[in-house]
Formats: C-alpha cells, structure tokens, sequence
C-alpha cells in the first residue's frame, strides 16, 4: 500500500486516487492487457479532465496501430469510491466493439479509478486481439518471442507498483452484483440453484443446492442408501452453505486468492453441507449455524477434555454428575438449540462433518494449486498433501514429484469412467477470467461426495487399499482413527442404532464371535485408545491413576489371544442394542440435550461404547435387514433373517456390469440370462472379516478341492453344510442370536469360465462376483440337526425339479429371470429373488413425485435480474430483446431530449436521505418503468415516457414526461398552439419509500393557477393536488407509472375547471413554491403532509 495514507472517501479520495494514477502512468507503469496474443495494450498518459470529477486517458496498442483518446467521468465524486458510476466517451470515431466497451462502463460498478482503468485496458485488449486475430494469426515466430518477453516485463513491472498503484482500494466495492448475477446464472447452466440470504446489512451468505434425489442419477441409488439413508428420505436438498464473505463478492480473484477486499475486511469463508427442505436455509437458521460456526472447534476441545476427564475420574462418578449438571446445563441447552434449528432447516448427514473439515481445511489451497500450476483435483491433492507433510514450497515439490503428481491426474480420467463425476469447471479456465467460487466449492464438494470411500474421513487423502469398500471409513493412520472414534468424525453411531438396529446387533454379534472363537484379526480396534484391564503388570501406564488398564493397543503385537479377549469382555457389557434404541428414542425434556448412549449406565467404561462404535463404523460394507415382501427373497425359510448385503463401491459395481455386459456378447445363454444367483458359506467366526473384505479376501488364493476361487453352491444346504459352520458362541446381548451365515451372490452367467461347476461353482474373477444378501440364522436347540437334515435332503438326485409351491399373495413383485439351467434352491425349495431395482424404483419414484422444483425467492430474483444495482436497471432496459421497434406507428410521439434539458436547468441536486430499503424498491420500480416503456408498441398510447438519458446515477430523483393528452382537451390545444413537446415532471422520492409518497411537480410549462381560474389539480407552485400523493392518501403498493396515469387523469379532468397553460407558461416552476403549493393545497383538503417532505426538497 501507498506510503501517504489514502482518504477513506468523497472528493479527496477521488483526487488522490486519480494523482497516484496520473504519477505512476507517467513513471511507466504499462498495464499488461491480455496474454493471449501479441497485442498488447498501455496507457501513453492519464490527465485530470476538463471538468470536476473527470480526467483523459490515452491508450495505445504496443506494436499496433491501436490508439484511443478516452475521458471518463464520475457520477458523484463525493461518493467515491463506493456508490458512484463511472461513465467514459471519446470524441474520436472509435471502432464499434471499442465504443460497445466504453459505452458500457458504467455496467462495471463501483470501481476505484485504479480497478476500473485495469479492468477498461483489459477488455480492450482482448477486443483489440479479437479484432485482428485474423490479422496477426500469421505472426512469425521471432515476434512472438519478443511480445512474450515483453509479456514478462510487464509482469514484473505489474509487480512492483501493484502495491502502489493497484493496491490502494479498501473500500472497493465490496458486493458486485453483476459479478453475482453472472455466477448465479452460471450455476444454473450446471444444473444447481444458486441462493443468496441477506443476514445483515453488511453480511450475507450464499448456498448451492441440488434436488436429493437427482443424487441417485449420478451415484448409485444402494451407496447413497449406504452412506445414509437420510439421503433418500423426503423430498429435499443438498446444500453447501457459503458464509464469512464479511459481505464481500466476488470473494476471490482469478488466481483463487482473496480479493483485496475481501482481504481487507478479514474474510474467512467457512462451507457447510447439509440436507435442507428447501433450496437454501432460512435466514435464522443460516444465523444460527455461523453463531456456531466460530464455537465449533471450542466444542471439540471440550468434548476432548470432558472425556479426559471421564478416564481420570473414572471412579469419582460423584464430580463428574457435578460438573454435568453446572456448567453442563448451559452446554446442554445450546446443542439442544442447534438440533432444533439443524433438524428444522438443515440436516447434517453421515459424511457432513468430513466434508465440512475438507472444505474449510483445504478447499481455497486446492483451488489455487489447481490455478497456479494448472493441476486437476487430483493432482491439487496430492501436492497439497506433500506439501503439508513435508512443509516444503509448491515449486520445490514439484520440481521432484511433477510426474507423479500429473500421474493422478490422468488416473482421475480412468476414474470418470466408473463414476459420474460433476463437470470440472475449472477445466478450460482462461487466467483472466473470473473464479465463480460457489460453482467450483459445490462441484468439489459432490465430487468428493461421488468418491467418498475412496478416501479417509479425517485426513482426506487417498485411502491406499486395494479394496473398493462401499462405504467411506478412516484410513490406517492411528491419529485418523482417534479423531474418527473420538470426535465422532464419521456416520452417527447413534443413528445406526436407531435407524438400523438388526444390523448393529449383527456386527456386534459377529465381532463377538470372531474374538471369541479366535478369528478376530486385522484390522483390530487400534489406535482408538482403547484402554482396558490387563493382567500384565508391566503395560501399565506410568500415570497411576488406574491400575488396573493399559493401553488395548499394547496388546496387539504379542497378546493377540488376550487382546481377543478383551474385546470379548468389552463386548459382553454393551446392553442390547433394543434397550440402546428405547434409551435414545426416550422423549427428552425440552431444553436439554438428547441422551446419550453413556447416559444409559454411567459405571461402564468409555472403552465399551468406544468398541461398539468400532464394530459398525468398521464395517465399510452396508446391511440393512429387510422386511418387506418386496425386497425379501422369496421361498426362504422364515428362520432365516434376510440382510440387504452390499459389500463393493459403486466401482466394483460398474465392473460387474461391465463384465455381465461383455458375457452378454460372448455367450447366448448370457443373453437371455445375463447373471445367476449362488451361495456362499463359510463358518459364523469368519465373517467379520468377510463382510469387512469381501468374499474373495482369503478364499480365491487358497487352494481347495475343486480348484481356487470363490466356492458358491446353487443348493443352499451345500453351502450350509460343507462351510457354513455354526458359531459355538454367542453374544449374551444379542437379538439375533446369529449363529449361522451365509451369503447370496450374484454371478456372471459364464458357467463354462469358471474354475469348476460341479458340484461347486468355483470362480476366480473376483469382478463377476457382487453379493446381493446375507442370511442369518439364530442358534437353536436342534440347529445342528437342522444342518444335517438339508444335508440329507440335498443328497437327492440332482436334476429333480424341486416342487414346492410358491406363495402367490407377492406375486405382483416382479422377480429377477433365473437360469432354468442353474435353479437356486434351499432345502429344495426354489428361491426367487426380486427384481432389486422394484423397491428401489419405488423409493426414487416417490422421491420425483414430491420433488417441487426451486421457486427462486425475491431476493434471487433479482440476482436473476441483475436488480438491486441502478447501473443493472438500466443494462435491463438497454437490452436489444426487449426493445420495441416502434419506427412503424404513424405520427407517434417522440421524445424531444432539447426540451428536457431546457426544463431541467435549474432543479435542485437530488434528495440526500437513502436507505436499502428506498433503493431496492426505486431499483425494481425503474426497471418496471423501463421495461413497460421499451415493450410498448407507441408512446402516445402509454401518455408518458421516462427519458433514459436522464436518469442520473441517483435513484432518488426523476425526470418524467407527460405528453399526448385527448386532443379535444383545452390544454392539448394550448400545448400544441405553443409548440410544448411534454410536460415535465421531477419526482423526488424520500428515504422512507415505498412507504411515504414520492414528491411529484411539473417544471415546466407553467400552468394557469386556481384562483386565476385554471384547473386540473395543480397546485400554484406546480406541484399536484392529490389524495393519493399525501401520507393519508398513499399506499406502499402504487406503482410510479400507474400515478402517472392518475396524474395524467387529474390534469385531463374538466371538474371544476379545466387546465390551461399561463400567459408565462415557460417560466419553470421554482422548489420552493411547488413545496408551499403542495403544502396548501393539503391544509385545504385536511390532508396529511408526510413528515419528511422539507427533507426531501433540500
Ligand atoms: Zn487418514
């Protein structure tokens, strides 16, 4: 910045401003136009204008012929730098894309002279590049290497008087409105609604939103039900909400750094994702979630030190309820606040706090990774990532790791073809051009939304397993792992166990099995700082608080048995989950917290629930016990309890289909039925793993009889009997009691590939095979003979039809065609499994049924419109589409711009008093005026014409005319007879509009007074005589040009005298006696003067 201090506004700051511009053009400073060709743009000189409040500039084209002698002119020096207009004209002839440049300065807003001229050089540089691309496309070599030498000079040069001359701009505009209308409109054209909210009169915040369900066209409908099924639930939004601009827009610059004014006023944009009923939040609830923004990390800390203190003071349960039920209370009440507001308008979701911790941690550094060094997002990352971790310099990095970093790059094209990843905006970027950050924010963020198991939840890079889990987790790290279990970093423990209750009893119970029958092996619950008794006195910890525990993490490498163990025992104190459903379903008192599971039963140790926990969030396959007929597979004993079982990403399922596809070309059979369904046993203490894995974890390198790969049995018995060995413990608590598991698959119809068919199907492919549902029998007295008994039964002869008759009452559930050739049968009875996409379908219908597309409210509607900036008003009603030829009405009335400016000599300056309300409404209702005029087929039917060239840059004061009055009237006669073009009319609005009347009152041409025997409701002083222009008379909802045409009726009117003009009818009318006039004629008639009417008129 300038090292004399720089006036904050007004006259002084316009000419300091203009001073520094003048010096530094002078020293040399040429203002780099584009990069893009050799044609280049400077500033020869900057002078102080002829007028007050103007000044001259030359440009000229370096190495061209391009030269331009520009004045520009302020609206209103002492409003500068923030509510002014700039306005630039030439007397030369200039070329018609350079005039549409300068013709159009006004549309750039409030600039300071500094932006303005940078931004002017800009886009007559790329019209002059434009213009003789054609030209110069033949450019020699050699010339192209000079200009881009040059090119690097003036980025230097750029450098060194950034500071002094392009700098100096903190009050800079701060919310560019075009800016805004320009993303808003381009958000759209991706597909996403835009939502601006107003919080204050300097702050507002801005969403993206997509409909829900229009989730499930670019994610698979069983993921997104995977991560959470919140995400399918009634008719709702995505949203990411975009707060802390401090008021500012556009937040950032084209490089993706902050903009100077946005630096100025400390902007720290904060993003949060959620789930809202409409397409954005209200007003309140978006205030609510930044109040708890800034005290988000706070809480974290807290909730660390409370848990610290819960293991300190495990045993002085007493202090602890103490300190609960102090300063717990208030605590208490606020999360109860937050709840309400988030569950009224903005609902988190599983992967929320993730992606929320993503945005705001990494976001505005990708991005300007991303720009600076032209990287994709992944290749952004992983130089992010470097960076972080090794806390070295981009460059540096990238002088070792370029190749590497690229490398993820193209690995992200590979990626796009198994996943419908969001358009990446940022693509074809040109360096110039503006960053719209709310679009790139939002399309980042479903990006990663897309790709969410791929990567870690805590530390958000690249999870490096092999394994394509369905559902997002932690990655190895020990300190990923404590933040997920310890700062409920993932999916809501407490919403599985509400939600989804038998699917928590089962993972519990197959943990329990698999520690208990010694099966329990990685991953194991590491790392979450677990601590628990140990009967080894030296892991024990130094502090001496608690004797008896250690660290479960000690344990691992040597003690595997006895880490088992104290999983087991760990396990054996959860409660059953149906008492954990009831206690967190249990209505709780308004203004305090929900309780929570540790509510249930102080005395058990953290290191329980933090187990429970581990046995669902490590579980990255997704099941769901299924109960209705529409989804359960058909003909299944009903002992068997059926889980939907979905173990791949959405990239192991673009794989199948891919492989189903391709079978379908090689083989007939496959054709007609592209897959078969099978069975898959194996013994209850192994799938723990196996859902953790998949099924091919272990089983396809080991060899066995018939081969290695995936063994699946068309007969569920078989698989039962030879694999599926019942567990021989079982886990106190549990509901389910499972003791038995077996999984079915689906398979691609390739029998003649696979490893073996008879009697097993053995496959080796691993991406032919997708599993589809697990099934859980409990323990029973006689399961064992269960066993034996389906055993014995499917030692039949193979080929009997089995004939068991199928219930009927389900028949209009569509199921999925089997191969006749490969029936699938348990106990002989035949299995049919729903066609899945049926339930689904439903779901997603019902979800299109209700969705209601996005009603813009007013506030977006005018971003739409560009409203809300006069200079947007007149942009609207400049445009071609609009306008009206209105060359063939016969003798229409034109407008006569000499008369105007004769009329107008001598009025005042325009009112002082503003306010956002007045101007937003003056906004709309000129736009409306406008509008109305430029569609109207002839002016002498509308009766007035609002002259566009006199519309200043204050919103407060208007110049009206009123012409074409019934030629039989008297005063028609009179005007023509004097060759009067209109009467002109000034209106003066107050600050309190729309709310308190605007002043109206003839300039010109004088009219015959009252007492001197004229007519026609005007008052002596010219002002009008009405009810409806006075506070008692005035309604908030009258539109300016409705009045008019009141006014126009009130001169027309013949009652009790007709107008006429006076015998020195081109005398104007003066304020002060418009004022009396007006006041007078409102005595006379009892009428209520408004308050503010001697402010408006000085
Ligand atoms: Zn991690």
């Amino acid at each position: 910045m300038s090292s004399n201090k720089a006036p904050a506004r007004g006259r002084k700051r316009f000419a300091f401003d203009l001073k520094n511009a003048i010096q530094s053009v002078s020293q040399g400073v040429e203002v780099r136009g584009v990069r893009l060709s050799v044609t280049l743009i400077s500033f020869l000189a900057v002078s102080l204008g002829d007028e007050d409040g103007s000044f001259d500039c030359l440009i000229s084209q370096v190495d061209g012929p391009f030269k331009a002698a520009l004045t520009i002119l302020v609206s209103d020096a002492s409003e500068y730098p923030s509510d002014h207009t700039f306005f630039c004209s030439s007397h030369q002839e200039l070329p018609s894309e350079i005039l549409a440049i300068t013709e159009s300065v006004y549309e750039e807003g409030s600039a300071t002279i500094q932006a303005l001229l940078v931004r002017l050089l800009e886009r007559i540089a790329r019209a002059v590049v434009e213009g003789t691309d054609a030209v110069h496309n033949a450019t020699s070599d050699d010339e192209q290497q000079d200009a881009d030498s040059e090119d690097e000079d003036e980025d230097y040069e750029m450098d060194e008087y950034d500071l002094e001359l392009f700098d100096v701009q903190p009050s800079a505009q701060i919310l560019d409105r075009f800016a805004l209308q320009r993303d808003f409109n381009e958000i759209v054209a991706h597909g996403f609604c835009p939502g601006f909210i107003r919080i204050g009169v300097d702050e507002f915040a801005l969403t993206v939103s997509l409909p829900a369900k229009s989730l499930a066209d670019i994610i698979s409908p069983h993921a997104l039900l995977a991560w959470d099924r919140q995400l399918l639930t009634g008719p709702q939004y995505l949203t990411l909400l975009i707060s802390g601009t401090r008021g500012v827009y556009p937040v950032v610059k084209a490089d993706g750094r902050l903009t100077h004014s946005a630096a100025a006023r400390s902007t720290v944009l904060q993003f949060r994702v959620g789930l809202t009923p409409n397409y954005k939040p209200d007003k309140d609830i978006t205030v609510e979630l930044m109040r708890r923004y800034g005290l988000q990390d706070g809480d974290s800390d807290k909730q660390l030190s409370e848990d610290a203190s819960d293991d300190d003071e495990i045993e002085d349960v007493d202090a602890l309820d103490d300190l609960s039920s102090d300063e717990g209370e208030v605590n208490e009440i606020e999360e109860e606040t937050e709840e309400q507001a988030r569950s009224a308008g903005f609902r988190p979701f599983s992967l929320s706090s993730s992606l929320e911790s993503l945005l705001n941690g990494h976001f505005l550094h990708l991005l300007q990774l991303r720009l600076d060094y032209g990287l994709g997002w992944a290749g952004a990352e992983v130089l992010r990532w470097e960076i972080e971790s090794s806390q070295s310099r981009a460059e540096d990095i990238l002088l070792h790791k370029e190749r590497e970093i690229r490398q993820a790059d193209k690995a992200d094209a590979k990626l796009s073809e198994s996943y419908h990843l969001p358009a990446d905006c940022l693509l074809d970027v040109n360096p110039h051009n503006p960053v719209n950050l709310p679009l790139i924010a939002f399309s980042y963020m479903l990006r990663r939304l897309t790709l969410c198991p791929r990567y870690c939840l805590v530390c958000h890079q690249e999870l490096k397993e092999d394994l394509d889990a369905l559902k997002p987790y932690v990655c190895s790290s020990t300190l990923c792992t404590y933040q997920y279990y310890n700062l409920n970093r993932g999916p809501s423990l407490e919403y599985e166990i509400c939600s989804n209750p038998a699917a928590v009893d089962l993972l519990v119970s197959l943990a329990y099995i698999a520690a208990a029958e010694g099966a329990l092996d990685a991953p194991l619950p590491v790392g979450m700082g677990i601590r628990v008794k140990s009967k080894h006195s030296k892991t024990k910890l130094s502090t001496g608080q608690d004797d008896d525990l250690c660290d479960l993490d000690s344990l691992e490498i040597d003690q595997l048995l006895q880490m088992r163990a104290a999983i087991r025992d760990l396990i054996d104190m959860i409660p059953p989950i149906m008492q954990l459903k009831r206690h967190l379903e249990q209505p709780h008192k308004p203004g305090r917290a929900k309780p929570r599971l540790q509510d249930i039963d102080r005395s058990i140790p953290e290191a329980v629930w933090l187990i429970l926990r581990w046995c669902v969030a490590s579980c990255t396959a997704h099941l769901e016990e299924l109960k209705s007929d529409e989804e359960k597979v058909k003909n299944m004993d009903p002992t068997w309890r059926q889980f939907r079982f979905s173990v791949g990403a959405p990239h192991a399922e673009a794989k199948f289909r891919k492989a189903v596809e391709s079978a379908k070309l090689k083989n007939p059979r496959a054709r007609e039925f592209p897959t078969l369904y099978a069975f898959h046993g194996s013994p209850a203490k192994n799938w723990h793993s196996i859902i953790r894995h998949g099924l091919w974890f272990k089983t396809v390198a080991n060899g066995r009889a018939y081969g290695n790969g995936v063994y699946f049995a068309k007969e569920g018995s078989v698989s039962l009997g030879s694999y599926a060995a019942s567990a021989t413990v079982c886990w106190q608590n549990s509901a389910c009691k499972a003791a038995v598991c077996v999984a079915l698959a689906e398979i691609v119809n390739l029998p003649s590939m696979f490893v073996s068919t008879s009697p097993f199907f053995v496959v080796n492919q691993t991406e032919w095979i997708v599993c589809r549902y697990l099934m859980v029998r409990a323990v029973t007295s006689n399961s064992n003979n269960y066993i034996m008994r389906t055993i014995g039964a499917s030692a039949a002869p193979s080929g009997t039809v089995p004939v068991t008759q199928e219930t009927t009452d389900a028949d209009e559930i569509p199921c999925v065609p089997l191969d006749p050739h490969h029936p699938l049968t348990l106990s002989n009875a035949l299995i049919r499994i729903p066609e899945p996409r049926f339930a689904l379908e439903k779901l997603l219908a019902a979800r299109r049924d209700a969705f209601v597309p996005a009603q813009f409210d007013e506030e977006d509607a005018r971003i739409f419109s560009g409203v809300g900036d006069p200079d947007a008003a007149l942009e609207g009603a400049d445009s071609v589409e609009e306008a009206v030829d209105r060359s063939m009405v016969k003798d229409d009335w034109k407008h006569d711009p000499e008369w105007v400016n004769e009329c107008i000599e001598h009025v005042l300056p325009p009112p002082r008093e503003s306010s956002r309300m007045a101007s937003t409404a003056l906004q709309k209702e000129l736009q409306a005026m406008l509008k109305e005029q430029n569609a109207s087929r002839s002016l002498k039917e509308l009766g007035w014409y609002l002259p566009e060239e006199f519309i200043g840059d204050n919103l407060y004061q208007w110049i009206v005319e009123l012409h074409s009055f019934d030629s039989s009237l008297p005063i028609a006669e009179d005007l023509a007879n004097k060759k009067v073009n209109s009467l002109v009319f000034e209106i003066r609005f107050p600050a309190t509009f729309p709310h308190s009347p605007p002043f109206f009152r003839i300039l010109k041409p004088r009219f015959l007074p009252f007492i001197q025997g004229g007519g026609g409701h005007v008052t002596g002083g010219g002002s009008m005589c009405m009810d409806l222009l006075t506070a008692d008379g005035w309604l908030p909802s009258y539109s300016i040009s409705a009045i008019l045409l009141q006014i126009k009726l009130a001169i027309s009117n013949l009652e009790p005298r007709p107008a006429r003009l006076a015998q020195n009818w081109s005398t104007a009318y003066g304020m002060y006696e418009a004022l009396e006039g007006y006041k007078r004629a409102a005595n006379t008639h009892g009428w209520k003067v408004p308050s503010d009417i001697d402010k408006l008129t000085r």
